[in-house]
């Protein structure tokens, strides 16, 4: 490609910040969990842990998927054919459902809608969720209504008293007027992130991506993990009550109906940008029994930690956490396609939805069919992918646990399952150097460690987006135990430098 302006007008901001952590490389050319930059006439090899996200579960430009999406295009496949058949999304659907039924137990299907990005298939989850609070509210409200007719019809025919069922009447329909016009609240984990559009940001925990936009969509009210009782304190905080009408004995009196005030529960079973934390069993319980006493939808967020990264292809079937809707995203395109996908559970569906959301790019053929082909790879010898992952995601937690055991005063904590691992440092804000307290100053503390590995180890790894002193490991699962070791080499040195020095090689560079 040929340059034609010098001036940086893609987000130069961020750009700069980069720069100020020596993250500001240009990758040219990526296979495997290798990317390469171009330094003169050289291509400089990095070896790859934050594997797009989680995108790149088989490797950068995996050579079936690229054959395959080569084919694809040599043949002229019509990637925008809307509103015709679409065999191609239907596989993608029918080959998740197997997977889904096998890995729960259960034997009821799934739909889908499909999207392009991670945010948006949560959206379309909000929306789907919201549709079912609205038919739910109208369905209670026709039947208040029907009481409030055979109020009118008593006060017709003499059985009650006229102006007090009257009186009655209009505070009860002004009442549940303004009850049913409150925007919906989601129940999500504290730490949660679900997206930074419009309606996800309110699900994801971190302020800084949240606050600003808080007017423009439903709320969530989030809840800690940790806390015994938490679910239960917050939905009841939060109740609301419709009022209808009854009549006993000649007289109109007000009875409360519960009110649907939350939409959903939205969650990751393993938090990926809060810091990479399992969601405890004991939470997953309250949060099931919750949803289901409301009768609201568990909506489970898989888009980090699913498509077989944690040794099953949803990290939530381990935790006994059961959806009533899944998203997936990320390496459901194979590291080529941007693919999405929202699934329903069919006793749940509505298929108005249908009539309701789509969108100019979700569900192509080119990003199904490889979506497709990515689900065979996932699948073959017989789950040959998620035993991979999970042996591949021991040796680099092991490691990494022997690394904190080596470096206490560096390393705080090692988490994580099967190659979704994460690793906290301490807190350096009290640190005897002052470059070490003037990085955790800067809020970017992990993003210098980053550059620092970048730049001296060429290693890519990076924090954690809401927790900046977790880096996250998450490669393909084509990792070797040599990359491995490479890692465990230059983390050491990384906890040397922290533990040991000034930390003049860990500054920003100038
Ligand atoms: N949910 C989770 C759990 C995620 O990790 C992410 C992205 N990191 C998203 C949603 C949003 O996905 P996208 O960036 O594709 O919109």
């Amino acid at each position: 490609m040929t340059a034609v302006v010098t001036e940086e007008l893609a987000e130069p901001y961020l750009l700069g910040v980069l720069a100020t952590a020596g993250l500001d490389v240009e990758y040219v050319r990526g296979e495997g969990d290798t990317l390469y930059y171009r330094r003169g006439d050289e291509e400089v090899p990095v070896l790859d842990f934050v594997g797009g996200y989680g995108s790149t579960m088989l490797g950068h430009s995996n050579p079936e998927i690229i054959g395959y999406a080569r084919e694809l295009l040599a043949g002229a496949t019509p990637i925008h054919a809307q509103f015709s058949r679409h065999p191609y999304a239907n596989e993608v659907a029918a080959r998740l459902n197997r997977i889904i039924k096998r890995e729960t137990g259960s034997d009821e299907s799934y739909f889908a809608i499909f999207a392009n990005s991670g945010a948006e298939a949560i959206e379309a989850a909000m929306k789907h969720a919201e549709f079912e609070r609205f038919v739910r509210i109208a369905g209670l409200r026709a039947e208040i209504d029907a009481h409030i007719e055979a109020v009118r019809a008593a006060v017709a025919d003499g059985t009650v008293a006229a102006p007090e069922a009257n009186a009655l009447i209009a505070d009860v329909t002004a009442h549940n007027e303004a009850l049913a016009g409150r925007t919906p609240l989601f129940l999500a984990p504290v730490g949660s992130f679900h997206g930074k559009l419009a309606g996800s940001t309110q699900l994801t925990y971190n302020p800084i991506y949240r606050a600003v936009f808080s007017a423009l969509a439903a709320q969530a009210r989030f809840v800690p993990v940790d806390e015994p009782g938490a679910v239960d304190a917050v939905v009841e905080a939060e109740r609301g009550w419709l009022h209808d009408l009854v009549i006993e004995g000649g007289r109109v009196t007000v009875v409360q109906r519960p009110f649907p005030v939350f939409c959903a529960v939205v969650l990751e079973p393993i938090q990926g940008e809060g810091g990479i934390h399992e969601i405890p069993e004991a939470f997953v319980r309250d949060v099931q029994r919750v949803a289901a006493e409301l009768e609201i939808p568990v909506v489970v967020d898989e888009i980090q930690s699913g498509m077989g990264r944690t040794g099953s292809f949803l990290a939530s079937t381990r935790l006994g956490l059961r959806g009533d809707y899944y998203a997936l995203a990320k390496s459901l395109g194979g590291g080529v396609a941007k693919a999405a996908v929202m699934l329903v559970r069919a006793s749940r569906y509505l298929r108005d939805f249908e009539m309701m959301h789509s969108s100019t790019f979700a569900k192509d053929s080119f990003s199904c069919l490889i979506a497709a082909r990515v689900l065979d790879l996932m699948e073959a010898g017989d789950g040959e992918v998620y035993r991979t992952a999970e042996s591949r995601g021991t040796e680099l937690s092991n490691v990494l646990q022997d690394l904190m055991k080596e470096f206490p005063e560096v390393v705080k904590d090692v988490r994580g399952r099967g190659l979704m691992i994460g690793l906290e440092f301490h807190e350096q804000g009290e640190a005897g150097f002052a470059i070490l307290r003037e990085l955790h100053g800067s809020g970017f503390f992990g993003y210098y460690m980053s550059g620092f590995l970048l730049r001296e180890h060429g290693i890519r790894t990076f924090p954690t987006s809401s927790a900046v002193y977790t880096l996250r490991f998450e490669p393909s699962v084509n990792i070797g135990s040599a990359d491995i070791a490479k890692l465990a080499g230059a983390l050491r040195d990384l906890c040397e430098q922290i533990r040991d020095t000034d930390g003049q090689r860990l500054a920003p560079v100038a």
